[in-house]
């Protein structure tokens, strides 16, 4: 939320371009964000959001241009693995593992690949758990913790690493209304704490309130970027102007 114009950008992706087979997913896109920035992705379904923060998270690579992520050159492919162990993904999908706990879940990246002391692991799960305020909930399984808690548990999950980047990619989708509240405020906790995030959502609340900047994409384009102040109050494009009447 510190964001400034002067700073560096912490990604930068310069005429970046994706297809797949013959569709072109991506044409030529040029973002940045910068630290502490929350940037806000919309747009219509098939927009090639995702694809943008696959690409971003170094699960993807651009077909042409540069993507920098942390001064690391993405588009040098053998280079994109790099990147993930500095960023945290939140899916629609939770993922979680159902016969481990979620404190479980959060340590067992940290053990495995991280290769942490159980007890060390443990600790920082700990701290995670209590970041998404599950502390309380740290023994429960998975089908004893609501939809809400299990999201919770995933962005804990992925804080345990000790992102400098989150990503977020419709992580409230598959909740029921009533439990989305207790996601976008974790969510919003992270960006009052200075996390840098690029957060795919349909939650024009959530954007309104949270993002520093929202970006409308449109059938693989840029079409439109600004303050949510400007963009909910007067879209310049008339894509974006149709799509906001459509979700609002
Ligand atoms: P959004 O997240 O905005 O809905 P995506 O980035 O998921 O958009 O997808 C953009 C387009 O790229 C869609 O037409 C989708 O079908 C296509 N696409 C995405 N990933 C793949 C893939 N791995 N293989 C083939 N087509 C894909
Ligand atoms: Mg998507």
């Amino acid at each position: 939320m510190n964001a400034t114009a002067e700073t560096k950008p912490v990604i930068n992706l310069m005429q970046v371009s994706k297809s797949f087979g013959s569709t072109q997913v991506l044409k030529s896109i040029d973002l940045d964000v910068r630290p502490g920035e929350v940037l806000v992705l919309i747009g219509a379904s098939g927009s090639g959001k995702s694809t943008v923060l696959r690409i971003m998270s170094g699960l993807e690579t651009a077909d042409t241009g540069e993507v920098w992520v942390n001064d690391v050159p993405l588009h040098e492919s053998r280079r994109a693995k790099e990147i993930r162990g500095h960023v945290g993904m939140v899916f629609q999908q939770f993922n979680l593992f159902p016969h481990k706990t979620a404190l479980g879940n959060v340590t067992l990246a940290l053990i495995k690949a991280r290769k942490m002391a159980p007890a060390d692991a443990r600790k920082r799960g700990m701290e995670a758990l209590d970041r998404v305020g599950l502390a309380d909930r740290a023994e429960h399984y998975p089908s004893q913790l609501s939809g809400g808690q299990q999201q919770r548990v995933a962005i804990a999950r992925a804080l345990a690493v000790e992102p400098s980047i989150m990503f977020f990619d419709e992580a409230t989708s598959a909740l029921d209304p009533e439990l989305v509240g207790e996601v976008t405020e974790v969510m919003r906790g992270l960006a009052r704490d200075g996390m840098t995030m690029v957060v795919v959502t349909h939650e024009m609340g959530f954007a309104r309130k949270t993002a520093d900047r929202v970006v409308f994409m449109d059938k693989g384009l840029v079409a439109e970027q600004g303050s949510p102040e400007r963009m909910f109050a007067n879209p310049q494009n008339e894509r974006t102007r149709q799509f906001l009447q459509r979700v609002l």
